[in-house]
C-alpha cells in the first residue's frame, strides 16, 4: 500500500498537501457545465480515478478537490451502472435516513488509513450530471450496491466542505491496512442511538 501511495500521490492531493483537501469547493456555473473548460476537468478526474483503481484496486469515488480543482464535482465508481463512472455536479441533499450505519472508510487523500464512520443509511439529493441536467438520487435499497453508493456519495459531498472521513470516524478504531481486499470485506453495521 504505501510503495502504491507513492505512485497516485503524483495526482491525488493528499492531506496537508498547501491545504488543498481543506477548502471549500464553489459551485459550477450550471451553463458553464457544457463548456470545454469544465468538460476537461470531468474528464480528468475520470481518468484520475481509474488510474488509481488500476493501481490500488480501490477507490470508489474522487472529489474535484482531491485532484486540485476546488469545484463541487465527484466522480464515482459504479459498477453496476451502465456507463460504470457516474458525475455529480453541485449535489444539495435534500433529505437522510434517520438510521444510521457504520461502515469503514478510507480515502484516496488520507493514505493506508481507514476507520469506521457512522452516517445515514441514505440520502436523496439532487445534482447535475456532466451535461448539465437536474437529477435525482433517491435509492434507499438494502441492495449492497445501493448502500454503498449511499455511502460514497456522502464522502465525496464532504469533500467538497473541505471534510474528510477522520473528522467524522471513530477513531479509536483507527487502522492501517496493505490489503486491498480489506475495504471489499468491510460490512454495514446498524447503529442505534
Ligand atoms: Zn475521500
Amino acid at each position: 500500500m504505501y510503495a502504491q501511495l507513492g505512485l497516485t500521490s503524483g495526482f491525488i492531493y493528499q492531506l496537508g498537501e498547501e491545504d488543498m483537501i481543506r477548502r471549500k469547493s464553489r459551485e459550477v456555473k450550471p451553463e458553464e457545465i457544457q463548456s470545454k473548460e469544465i468538460q476537461s476537468k470531468i474528464k480528468y478526474l475520470k481518468r484520475c480515478l481509474l488510474k488509481y483503481r488500476k493501481i490500488t484496486s480501490m477507490g470508489r469515488g474522487v472529489a474535484g478537490v482531491q485532484v486540485g480543482i476546488p469545484e463541487r464535482l465527484a466522480v464515482i465508481y459504479m459498477p453496476e451502472e451502465e456507463d460504470k463512472l457516474l458525475t455529480i455536479i453541485n449535489p444539495h441533499i435534500i433529505d437522510r435516513a434517520g438510521d444510521s450505519l457504520k461502515f469503514t472508510e478510507g480515502c484516496m487523500s488520507e493514505g493506508p488509513l481507514f476507520a469506521p464512520v457512522v452516517r445515514p443509511a441514505w440520502i436523496k439529493f439532487k445534482y447535475l450530471d456532466e451535461q448539465g441536467r437536474e437529477r435525482m438520487w433517491d435509492k434507499k435499497s438494502d441492495n449492497p450496491a445501493h448502500c454503498i453508493a449511499n455511502r460514497v456519495f456522502q464522502h465525496e459531498i464532504d469533500h467538497m466542505d473541505g471534510i474528510i472521513f477522520l473528522d467524522r470516524g471513530i477513531l479509536s478504531e483507527l487502522t492501517l491496512d496493505s490489503d486491498p481486499q480489506f475495504y471489499e470485506q468491510v460490512k454495514f453495521e446498524e447503529v442505534h442511538s
